[in-house]
């Protein structure tokens, strides 16, 4: 990986003329792993849409079949088919979303938000889906506007997956809390930027995996995952998004303690 690329540079300084050749050694590195990267990518994306279409598939087949004279299999199965097509779709838009984002990246956002009001707009947003597993969802924000520079509907989404993540994830009957804390409200985090936390009650996650959660498709547990919809792209959007607003991404957690996943935003 980086580390080896970095040895072998750093070597060459010694030969005589061997910096370019050091260089341009580091360069088909980097090409070579961009495209094992896109192998493993279009790899893992053909996985995740197979898995539902085989799913598809099989009901079908069943449908036709054995549960033809059955009403109540039937209703079942047809359930089924739904979230399975659900889950497509989500994948579908989620890989767009991606690709926008990456594609972007390198250009600054050109607009204003208040996070704020976006943190109530996305609160709200999730209300219903966290009241299906008696979650309530708490705001703690500053009573005056929070600026910051920003593509609005791209930091809505860094906020909808976390809060969205935090609901999934941090158990039924219990709560979400999301901060927004201003620069300079606490002085150890003076010149810091905003700050904006979301954090749950959930089982949290072992350490080995924080740094890895970010990959795309990388989940802790797969099934849990899939039974609660996830696309395993989420935290990877995320990043890409706070990455582009010039942003840090921190992940707190441990086992049996909850997770914390906050966003550090330059402020203008
Ligand atoms: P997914 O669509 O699977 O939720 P994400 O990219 O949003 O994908 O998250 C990646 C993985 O990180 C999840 O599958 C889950 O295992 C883990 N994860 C994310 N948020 C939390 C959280 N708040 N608590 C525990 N685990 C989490």
């Amino acid at each position: 990986g980086r580390d080896t690329t970095w040895s072998v540079s750093a070597g060459a300084v010694d030969l005589p003329q061997g910096r370019g050749v050091a260089l341009s050694f580091e360069d088909v590195t980097a090409v070579e792993e961009a495209g094992a990267m896109r192998r493993d990518f279009v790899a893992n994306v053909s996985h995740e849409l197979r898995t539902p279409v085989t799913a598809l598939a099989g009901f079908i087949e069943t449908l036709r079949g054995a549960a033809r004279d059955d009403p109540k299999a039937r209703e079942r199965f047809l359930s089924i088919m739904e979230r399975e097509a659900a889950r497509m779709s989500q994948l579908v838009s989620d890989l767009l979303s991606l690709s926008r984002v990456e594609q972007e990246e390198r250009l600054r956002p050109t607009g204003k938000v208040d996070l704020s009001n976006l943190t109530l707009q996305v609160a709200a947003l999730l209300e219903p889906v966290a009241a299906r597993d008696r979650v309530r969802i708490e705001t703690r924000l500053p009573d005056v506007p929070v600026w910051v520079p920003g593509d609005e509907e791209q930091l809505r989404q860094v906020l909808s997956n976390l809060v969205s993540n935090a609901v999934k994830y941090g158990g039924a009957d219990r709560e979400v809390v999301v901060e927004l804390g201003m620069p300079g409200a606490q002085p150890e985090l003076r010149g810091q930027g905003v700050r904006l936390s979301v954090t749950d009650q959930g089982e949290g996650i072992a350490a080995h995996h924080v740094p890895r959660l970010t990959e795309r498709f990388y989940r802790v547990d797969t099934h849990r995952s899939r039974a609660v919809g996830g696309t395993g792209l989420g935290l990877a959007i995320v990043k890409h998004i706070v990455s582009r607003h010039r942003g840090r991404l921190r992940i707190e957690s441990a086992p049996g303690q909850g997770s914390t996943f906050t966003v550090i935003l330059p402020v203008a």
